[in-house]
């Protein structure tokens, strides 16, 4: 399998220390940053915005786990910038017009722009799919979606695919929100003009106990994003001036 020979025997505890720089129910201290974000060299940005608790419409919602540590997993092993939600917050950034995570995601954009956005979630254990690709409906990166399901389906992954095998495409989530809810995606698209794709990963292919699943996950995300900014470069490197390294 791929993800052996990319994975040392310790990736697990490393994965959980990058996972435990999120306090999922903690609001953050006087001094501390509720959004962390970690700088890289590849024009791709992954996004974890409900790696701790947040709240919609008055509800505070569960946290996903093991969203930001696989984003920051995923950020080192490729060289990408990762944004993630590291404290409780008192909004919704994939659904609020105005957030603090939105409005980070934008400063990081104008500073060093980006080619791609992978904004990664956590769907319950009742779904009949392993991954969930939201690309509103095949808008928001439609040039870069051929490359993204050739690598995930070398890693095992297709529409094809049976159980936690199966990508579901634009048809549960498709990231593209309403006119009373945002999504980071339609955000990225509509308002920062940078191509995206919503990622939901079912509970069981994040599960902390379930290292093998967790392996599987982390070597699927890494070929995504490797796939979208080898087959973003082009593109990006016309409208930005940003060359991959
Ligand atoms: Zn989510």
């Amino acid at each position: 399998m791929v993800y052996n020979e990319i994975m040392t025997r310790d990736w697990y505890s490393h994965l959980m220390v990058l996972e435990n720089d999120v306090r999922v129910d903690q609001a953050a201290a006087p001094g501390e940053a509720e959004i962390g974000y970690q700088p890289g060299r590849l024009p791709v940005l992954l996004s974890a915005p409900h790696a701790a608790r947040h709240i919609r419409a008055g509800q505070l919602k569960h946290g996903e786990p093991m969203t930001a540590g696989l984003a920051r997993w995923v950020a080192e092993e490729t060289g990408a910038h990762v944004l993630y939600l590291r404290r409780r917050t008192n909004g919704d950034p994939n659904s609020d017009f105005y957030s603090p995570y939105k409005q980070a995601l934008r400063a990081a954009h104008t500073q060093t722009p980006f080619c791609f956005m992978v904004d990664v979630h956590g769907a319950s254990d009742r779904h009949n799919f392993g991954l969930a690709l939201g690309s509103m409906g095949g808008q928001s990166c439609a040039r870069l979606l051929p490359e993204i399901l050739a690598a995930l389906a070398e890693q095992g992954f297709s529409p094809r695919g049976r159980g936690l095998l199966r990508v579901d495409l634009d048809e549960k989530f498709k990231g593209l929100g309403s006119p009373v809810r945002e999504t980071l995606t339609r955000f990225a698209w509509h308002e920062l003009h940078l191509p995206c794709l919503q990622v939901e990963i079912h509970a069981q292919l994040r599960d902390v106990q379930a290292q093998s699943e967790l392996k599987r996950t982390a070597a699927a995300l890494r070929a995504l994003v490797l796939a979208a900014a080898a087959a973003a470069a082009d593109c990006c490197s016309k409208s930005h001036g940003t060359t991959l390294k």
